[in-house]
């Protein structure tokens, strides 16, 4: 288990312990382990701290110190170049919605804020209730809070986003006698997986409301009371997802319900059962994990064993067996292939504008293969211009 003590209802574990308030308690008994992703991110978050720091406040972050202080980030283990460039987007969000403002605004970077009041939290209690937003800006009647998120797995929406509108609540209760706070605004800039950020806009009083329901849930999950409520987005990292009963109840059913229905399903029913099916194939992955470390633990899972997998061979000094080998005769344009690196990696090495103005008029972009994904995603939707029977016809045909 990780040193640190985490906060049973954090602002980043709202959108689980909101929807399934027991959960927060459950999740207890689970060791919390920090990922790799994590830890990039925390690297990718000091970066773009700096960066806004330098660019709004550069008095106390004046270049020579700005340039010192990267020049460190650079040297960590989990470093990559491509950091300077997202986070650029990211200051360049930050400084267009400051402009958008009628009057300067006044800039919170890394700034930390007490939602205690709606989650409930002991007073007493330094590690609950408190959180870190990326960025908030305040200004005339507007609270704008915006978080940067480095992830490129999973676009997260600012649409009623509860880690940050309880950021929002918490700079509100900071900041409300000093602004006439009337419209919340809610962004996210996740540029590597899209160059937009997603943008909310709400009013106050709705805030304030939802903050009402934050209070109900609290007083549940605090308890341990509340219905455990399953579901893709709240199971998704929580920690017991592997053991917890409901979770494996709701998508046994979902996987086996029958029932006496027409012999051909819908496409109606196709579009749910899909959507149902994303959770059930999670948690079997999420319980063969589990039931793996189970048997590997000595523990009898029935049924079930674990074994080595196929293993694979390596070279532990490759560079003398290649001598070896050519000394023995074997020409080394045999030991050795010239390939050309893909054209998105030339792309990142030359420079994305430097590699439009060179060579640009060499690519052509081939439109990809017909993909099914959800109706939120923001690509627009294609029809009747090439059917998926058509388009894997062709892939065939080029094997
Ligand atoms: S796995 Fe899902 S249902 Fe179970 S406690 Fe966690 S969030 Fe709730």
């Amino acid at each position: 288990m990780s040193g640190k003590k985490h906060s049973l209802l954090s602002a980043s574990g709202a959108h689980r312990w909101l929807a399934c308030p027991p959960s927060a308690k459950l999740e207890l008994q689970f060791p919390d382990t920090t990922s790799e992703a994590a830890s990039e991110g925390t690297l990718v978050h000091d970066l773009a701290e700096l960066k806004l720091k330098h660019h709004f406040f550069t008095n106390d972050l004046p270049r020579s110190k700005f340039t010192r202080e990267v020049n460190k980030l650079k040297k960590k283990p989990l470093w990559q170049d491509e950091m300077m460039r997202h986070t650029d987007t990211y200051l360049d969000y930050v400084n267009t919605a400051a402009m958008a403002f009628e009057h300067d605004p006044s800039k919170g970077i890394e700034k930390r804020v007490y939602f205690g009041a709606y989650t409930l939290a002991d007073q007493e209690d330094e590690n609950e209730g408190y959180g870190t937003a990326d960025c908030i800006l305040i200004g005339g009647e507007t609270l704008q809070v915006i978080d940067f998120k480095y992830g490129k797995g999973v676009p997260v929406s600012a649409e009623g986003n509860p880690q940050l509108a309880l950021y929002a609540l918490g700079a509100y209760e900071m900041y409300k006698m000093l602004y006439p706070i009337e419209r919340v605004k809610l962004s996210i800039v996740q540029p590597r997986l899209s160059d937009g950020a997603s943008e909310w806009d709400t009013t106050i009083s709705e805030l304030l409301a939802w903050g009402e329901y934050v209070k109900r849930q609290a007083a549940l999950a605090l308890e341990g009371e509340g219905e455990y409520h399953p579901g893709e987005q709240q199971c998704r990292f929580c920690r017991a997802r592997a053991q917890c009963r409901a979770r494996a109840e709701e998508n046994v059913r979902l996987a086996f319900q029958v029932g006496k229905k027409p012999p051909l399903i819908t496409t109606d029913e196709a579009g749910q059962y899909l959507l149902q099916g994303e959770d059930v194939a999670k948690w079997l992955k999420d319980l063969q994990e589990w039931a793996l470390s189970e048997c590997l633990a000595g523990r009898e899972v029935p049924g079930w064993k674990a074994v080595e997998g196929r293993g694979s061979r390596e070279w532990t000094d490759m560079e003398t067996a290649f001598e070896v080998l050519q000394q023995a005769g074997i020409n080394r344009a045999v030991l050795y292939e010239e390939k050309p690196l893909t054209l998105a990696q030339v792309e990142k090495v030359v420079g994305k504008k430097d590699f439009e103005d060179a060579v640009g008029a060499y690519v052509v972009k081939n439109p990809g293969k017909p993909t099914l994904v959800k109706e939120s995603d923001k690509r627009e939707a294609i029809k009747n211009k090439i059917t998926a029977v058509e388009a894997f016809k062709e892939e065939k045909d080029h094997e």
